[in-house]
């Protein structure tokens, strides 16, 4: 179907929107998406671009062209079916990849449950996932650094934390939530979740109508699962987010039903949360809802809010009129098993109504929401007070290793604790403690002050006369006088 040419030239004020149709499924569930919002009067004029699989096996290991980044960054605005990615290594997600470069920092994953239309354990759930979406492990850092270990670098960042934080409590205003909730490990990484934590607290109290709290996440997750309907609002960092985004989304019913979108300064992509599930393809089962619940987050972004509404209304009301694809089809809550296009064409009919038995929605002012840019804070008083020596040695205990890492030593940097795998073994470790061949050697100023970056070269010109195999260094400094470096497990 001609879209563009059917809709556009009837219709002012359009939004020119990116879209891929991707594999599998994909095409199908794209079709009916469009064919849906067209029909609720959605003024989009779409530009059709080519991701995925195709792209992947013509030798294009991101799984997309450099035109077609050039039309999603001039549309902004981009609507994408899912995709294949090709098994095998060598191929970067495009997800992933469409994130970082575009800046999409906050991905958006409403979780409700359709009870008693959508068979769930949680009848009543209504929780909204913000998940950081650009840092923490996902930078994807990661080195081998001796026979037996290998790192992946966790980096949070302060602008990283407010920007998703701020979203959190703007979107909680806008849809007129109560609660933010906000999970993290900080009981263990106090530096990295710490920081998600502390700036959590720092802008929830410029948010003093909306309640807000912090769980431990594995508690907390186990409660979401549980007692989802104690929650409203869960912001959290990237890895976490990833992890419960789906099991919010498979508790209400199914992972179907779930849209999500990602949010940048500048661009953001709307998407349904499945797969392209290659198996049903071409067989016009697929259930488009995941992508329309994403098409109307796009809605109401570009805020087209009444199109969003009138759509997201006349779903809810096909949903309980038992008008079901296969994938949601239960004997005895669904009256009819519906195909792609013919569910497309049950919600068309039900544009302008209204569900009687579930919530109708009134998204008012939804579109989307303009935060502040991030203001940089005048810079701290740092100072070096340390070094931490990472030495691959393939030695049994601490004790041995100590007698040759205080060779090392400078005049005002000396050796203060060796630990293993994070676990002091040195002084007085245990003799049960596990010790692989990845050793940390912390070098201080015995007199608790600073140390210089000449004692840092000092140090590493000591350990190659001594032969010491340093693996790689990291500098321990005290920002305003705090310290803000981890001890060791034991220290
Ligand atoms: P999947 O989500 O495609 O399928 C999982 C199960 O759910 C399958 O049984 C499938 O039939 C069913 N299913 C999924 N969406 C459905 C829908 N709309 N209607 C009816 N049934 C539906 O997950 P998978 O099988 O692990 O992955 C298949 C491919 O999709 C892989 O190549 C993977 O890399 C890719 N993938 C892409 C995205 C994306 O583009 N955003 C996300 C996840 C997976």
């Amino acid at each position: 179907m001609n879209y563009n040419a059917q809709y556009c030239t009837k219709i002012m004020n359009m939004t020119k929107i990116t879209v891929a149709k991707g594999d599998g499924i994909g095409p199908e569930i794209m079709d009916a998406t469009l064919e849906i919002i067209l029909a609720a009067g959605a003024r989009i004029e779409v530009e059709e671009i080519k991701v995925g699989e195709k792209v992947y096996l013509s030798g294009n290991t991101s799984g997309i062209s450099a035109e077609s980044w050039d039309v999603i960054r001039r549309n902004k605005i981009f609507l994408k079916a899912p995709i294949t990615t090709p098994q095998g290594g060598g191929y970067k997600s495009l997800n992933v990849t469409t994130r970082k470069f575009l800046g999409l920092y906050a991905n958006i994953r409403p979780c409700r449950s359709l009870h008693p239309y959508i068979k769930t354990k949680h009848p009543i759930m209504d929780v909204v996932i913000v998940r950081e979406n650009e840092e923490d492990l996902y930078a994807g850092i990661e080195h081998q650094q001796t026979d037996e270990v290998v790192q992946c670098l966790k980096l949070i960042s302060r602008p990283g934390c407010e920007k998703i934080v701020r979203y959190a409590f703007e979107y909680a205003r806008q849809q007129k939530r109560k609660k933010v909730t906000c999970f993290t490990k900080d009981n263990i990484m106090k530096q990295t979740d710490g920081l998600f934590h502390k700036v959590f607290d720092e802008i929830a109290k410029e948010y003093p109508e909306i309640e807000n709290e912090h769980w431990i996440i594995d508690i907390g997750a186990a409660k979401m699962a549980d007692t989802p309907e104690a929650f409203d609002v869960i912001v959290m960092p990237n890895l976490y987010g990833d992890v419960l985004s789906d099991v919010a989304a498979q508790i209400t019913g199914s992972v179907g039903l779930a849209g999500s979108a990602n949010i940048g300064e500048e661009c953001a992509m709307f998407e349904a949360i499945h797969g392209s599930a290659p198996r049903r393809a071409g067989q016009n089962v697929a259930n488009p809802s995941g992508l329309l619940q994403g098409a109307i987050m796009m809605l109401n972004h570009i805020g087209q809010t009444d199109v969003a509404e009138k759509v997201q209304n006349a779903w809810l009301k096909t949903i309980e009129d038992g008008l079901h694809t296969y994938d949601v089809y239960k004997e005895g809550i669904s009256k009819v098993k519906l195909g792609t296009k013919e569910f497309a064409q049950a919600v068309i009919a039900n544009l302008g109504q209204k569900p009687q038995q579930l919530q109708p929605v009134d998204y008012g002012n939804s579109q989307a929401l303009n935060l502040p840019t991030y203001k940089r804070k005048p810079a701290a008083k740092k100072e070096l007070m340390g070094i931490d020596v990472f030495v691959h040695w393939r030695g049994e205990s601490g004790e041995e290793l100590s007698t040759i890492t205080k060779k090392l030593n400078t005049h005002q940097a000396q050796l203060t604790m060796i630990t293993n795998r994070g676990i002091k073994v040195w002084p007085e470790g245990f003799k049960e403690t596990f010790c692989t061949d990845h050793w940390r050697c912390r070098y201080k100023n015995p007199k608790g002050g600073s140390i210089t970056k000449d004692d840092v070269i000092e140090i590493l010109q000591n350990a190659l006369r001594e032969n010491v195999d340093v693996v790689k260094t990291e500098n321990l400094y005290a920002f305003d006088g705090v310290p803000a470096f981890s001890l060791g497990q034991g220290q």
